[in-house]
């Protein structure tokens, strides 16, 4: 049985989705800077909870968008618009800027191995919708407009405070001094901004009769509405979204739609690098490219990603990079044996589909693998329920490889150690060395 935990209930509950196919949805990045190895977590973890649902046999569809407009640098109403500050900084157009980290931000993710969601959804693909949603909501008594946009009225949403625990009278009282704007409320957010005379903000849409362009996450209510149909069954994202991203979700969904937005939402912690933030003044904001440099591949961070828990913080080291590359090895290595010998395994693979069922719970999967005899069709299945690529990394080698394993041995049996070494440099250059057991020769990886 799957367990997950539920912000919504702040309960680990049992899934099962309500229809044929378990309806996901993915908060996905803002185009306009590479992705660094933190925001990269988070789509580790639900490569890993999608991967997980298909071995439980369940059919996923997941819908991963890709933030193109509207998202300001504040992640409230204030600032500039990040593709636009990307525009500037690169001496690009916006549109350029968000085809070229679309582009970087999908080659991470094949890199990575993550399972493409079935649709990826650019939100100014959905700008027709987010005027329909925006009219549904006005038609609902729910918003009210302002010289500076569209916005929603969260008194008039009796639940907006209860998915984040808010406490609105608080925030109310600690509004910035000066506070004086046109919104009712403060927890009041835009769900259309209009652009001013002078403004630049090269994205605009004619909407109410002047141009504009949606407010962050209205996108991700509408693309959700128009390709899954709420309420869907997982929708994930990061802590931070937490307080405002998706109870804004949940507020405009239930304003234009009248309905909840989805019954599980599973939220993803925070990584630290050598226990600091990561932030450009700390020269710590690592590219996958980076860890490359270092000679580590993507698939070593994402072993050491799923080598944690997605709720608790992580400090990342590269010392502790290093070691789940020393590990990720050692299974290539153990593959590499069930593909020289006979390893009968102790059926370990429902064990291990059982830890990562109780709320993706890897850590200790992971404990089970190395601790474990693992058949090469445990191999397979647990390969293919981590995405790791451990079996495509460890093929029978060639026949020439293969023939100078022999060769070596045969060598040593007649005392030709020169050449038994010659043979040993020869391998080693190929990443291969051989190590003597008891039952002969078998070779390993040592890269
Ligand atoms: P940013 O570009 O900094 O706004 O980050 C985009 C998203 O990536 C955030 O909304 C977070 O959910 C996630 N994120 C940012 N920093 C980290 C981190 N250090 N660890 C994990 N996730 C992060
Ligand atoms: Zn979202």
């Amino acid at each position: 049985m799957l367990k997950l935990f539920n912000t919504a209930s702040r309960k680990n509950e049992n899934f099962k989705p309500t229809g044929e196919v378990v309806k996901i949805y993915t908060c996905g990045p803002t185009v306009y800077n590479d992705a660094h190895i933190g925001n990269l977590t988070a789509y580790i973890y639900w490569d890993l909870l999608v991967r997980c649902l298909r071995a439980n046999g369940y059919k996923v569809k997941r819908v991963l968008n890709l933030t193109d407009v509207g998202h300001l640098v504040s992640d409230a109403d204030e600032g500039e618009d990040k593709l636009e500050k990307g525009a500037e900084r690169e001496g690009k157009t916006v549109w350029e800027v968000a085809d070229t980290y679309i582009a970087k931000f999908k080659k991470d993710y094949k890199a990575l191995e993550l399972a493409e969601p079935e649709i990826w959804a650019r939100a100014t693909d959905y700008i027709e919708d987010d005027m329909a949603a925006v009219d549904l909501m006005t038609e609902h008594g729910f918003t009210y407009e302002t010289a500076d946009g569209v916005y929603y009225d969260t008194s008039k949403y009796e639940n907006y405070a209860g998915f984040a625990k808010l406490d609105l009278a608080g925030l109310q009282a600690g509004a910035r001094v000066g506070f004086s704007d046109e919104k009712h409320n403060v927890s009041d957010f835009a769900v259309w901004k209009f652009i001013k005379e002078g403004e630049k903000h090269t994205m605009r849409w004619n909407y109410l009769g002047r141009p504009g362009y949606p407010g962050w996450h209205l996108e991700c209510a509408t693309i959700i509405h128009k390709e899954l149909g709420e309420p869907i069954d997982i929708h994930t994202g990061g802590i931070d979204h937490i307080p405002i991203h998706h109870t804004n979700e949940i507020a405009e969904c239930f304003a234009a739609y009248g309905h909840d937005l989805s019954r599980f939402w599973l939220h993803c912690n925070f990584i630290t690098i050598d226990g600091e933030k990561i932030s450009k003044s700390l020269g710590n904001v690592y590219l996958l490219s980076d860890l490359a440099e270092r000679g580590f591949s993507a698939l070593d961070y994402k072993m050491w990603v799923l080598s944690g828990h997605y709720q608790g913080t992580r400090n990342f080291t590269f010392e502790s990079l290093e070691a789940a590359k020393a590990r990720r090895l050692s299974w290539r290595n153990r593959i590499a044996e069930c593909y020289q010998k006979e390893v009968s395994g102790d059926g370990v693979f429902e064990k291990i589909l059982e830890a990562v069922n109780n709320n993706l719970n890897s850590a200790e999967a992971y404990a089970l693998i190395d601790n474990s005899e693992l058949s090469l069709e445990d191999w397979k299945k647990t390969d293919e329920l981590f995405g790791l690529k451990l079996i495509e990394d460890s093929p029978k080698i060639s026949e020439e490889l293969q023939a100078l394993v022999l060769e070596r041995e045969k060598a040593r049996e007649q005392k030709n150690f020169a050449r038994a070494d010659e043979i040993r440099d020869q391998l080693a250059a190929e990443g291969i060395t051989v190590k003597d057991t008891p039952t002969g020769p078998i070779w390993q990886y040592i890269r």
